[in-house]
């Protein structure tokens, strides 16, 4: 009605912080402490809805200790402060694993309701494995960026935090597609920035040597040039070395990832490559239409308010995504992989538009989380249906 006055609609609301959320520089994790603090967050545990960081990890560690061989956690590498990056393996140990998905939350600081969507996949997946598929969780990718965040709650400050220490967008930090043809990066610069060279943080280089732990197989995918002129990828290339990525694998090796999925909020969609150029995904003829129905699939689970799938460099006529993740894990290694934006971001009066936390995590996660559950079971099923054999 007319009590709107002095503000925009709740949709412009959001899309003036979502331009700002993708189009963030490289640097823009930067702290600004222009606006005020809040001064609401009690000083034991602000944001009760939320996990911290100890207390993910807490209750990962409850539930592995219920029974043997059922979570598996292992450190795949350090931060740029050297704190532990962390993954858990969780499977069947009744079966042989012949298929293994990769699920990653928290590259960006803020972002905290992902990470409680994997811990809560992690554990429903514990108590229901799918014989032979492995799910690999990193609940939280970029955990220097989170201590930080944690401190800013504790100490009441609001400031805006994207990258690791190092202020470096770890979702901007990546092989594939950092540059682009589009014209309207002469307009909208800001929408076209990556980090400065690829791989150059410890966090992503872990990642990186996680999708792929075969340092000559990783040597020979970054040998051929991507997207420097805009040219297709080679049909087939990134599968062919995607099966190279873990040259021990077999009958007792670790069977190389056929599905990667990396948690961010918000948005509401489900998006799949190419993030850094307008044509559809064609490392394999098809791939498109592959992609196309696994997002319907997860959708489809997802009930009411659920979210839409769609290419991400089509989020905007106007918007190419450089250097992101999901680039590098379909067009260096061949791995279908997808970007989901949870929530319709976490605004739900004028005033939150003030509060950094509440852009990206809603007060009262808990019937978020469990959509998306139900939309990342639907991803583990529906990758097995539309790619049974992996990414091989
Ligand atoms: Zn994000």
């Amino acid at each position: 009605m007319s009590t709107h006055v002095g503000w925009p609609a709740p949709g412009a609301l959001i899309l003036t912080a979502a331009l700002v959320h993708l189009g963030s520089p490289a640097h823009a994790g930067a702290p600004s402490d222009a606006l005020a603090q809040t001064g609401r967050f009690s000083p034991d545990h602000p944001e009760s809805a939320y996990h911290f960081a100890d207390e993910v990890f807490g209750v990962i560690a409850d539930a592995a200790a219920v029974g043997p061989g059922v979570i598996d956690g292992f450190t795949f590498g350090r931060s740029l402060e050297g704190r532990e990056l962390r993954a858990f393996a969780v499977r069947d140990p009744a079966f042989p694993v012949f298929r293994r998905l990769l699920l990653i939350a928290n590259i960006h600081a803020l972002e905290w309701i992902p990470t409680e969507d994997a811990l809560a996949f992690l554990l429903e997946y514990a108590a229901h494995p799918v014989p032979g598929v492995e799910l690999v969780v990193v609940p939280i990718v970029n955990p220097d960026g989170r201590a930080r965040v944690e401190a800013d709650l504790r100490a009441g400050r609001n400031l805006y935090r994207r990258g690791n220490s190092a202020y470096v967008d770890l979702n901007r930090d990546w092989f594939v597609h950092r540059d682009s043809p589009a014209i309207w990066k002469a307009l909208l610069p800001g929408l076209y920035t990556t980090s400065a060279s690829p791989t150059s943080q410890p966090e992503t280089v872990a990642i990186d040597q996680l999708l792929c732990p075969d340092a000559d197989a990783r040597s020979r995918a970054r040998a051929q040039t991507y997207g420097s002129d805009g040219r297709p990828l080679p049909a087939v290339y990134g599968l062919a070395v995607g099966a190279e990525c873990y040259p021990g694998s077999g009958e007792y090796g670790i069977v190389p990832f056929s599905a990667f999925l990396s948690l961010h909020s918000f948005g509401g969609f489900i998006y799949y490559p190419w993030a850094g150029r307008w044509r559809r995904p064609d490392v394999v003829e098809g791939d498109w239409r592959r992609y196309q129905a696994v997002a319907e699939a997860m959708q489809a689970a997802m009930g009411a308010h659920a979210y839409r799938p769609r290419q991400l460099a089509r989020w905007g006529f106007f918007f190419r995504g450089l250097g992101m993740e999901i680039d590098h894990a379909y067009g260096q290694y061949g791995i279908p992989s997808l970007l989901v934006e949870t929530t319709r971001s976490g605004l739900e009066r004028p005033a939150d538009l003030a509060t950094y936390f509440r852009w990206y995590n809603p007060r009262t996660p808990d019937r978020h989380v469990r959509a998306d559950v139900d939309m990342l079971w639907a991803w583990v099923t529906a990758v097995g249906e539309v790619w049974p054999t992996g990414g091989q």
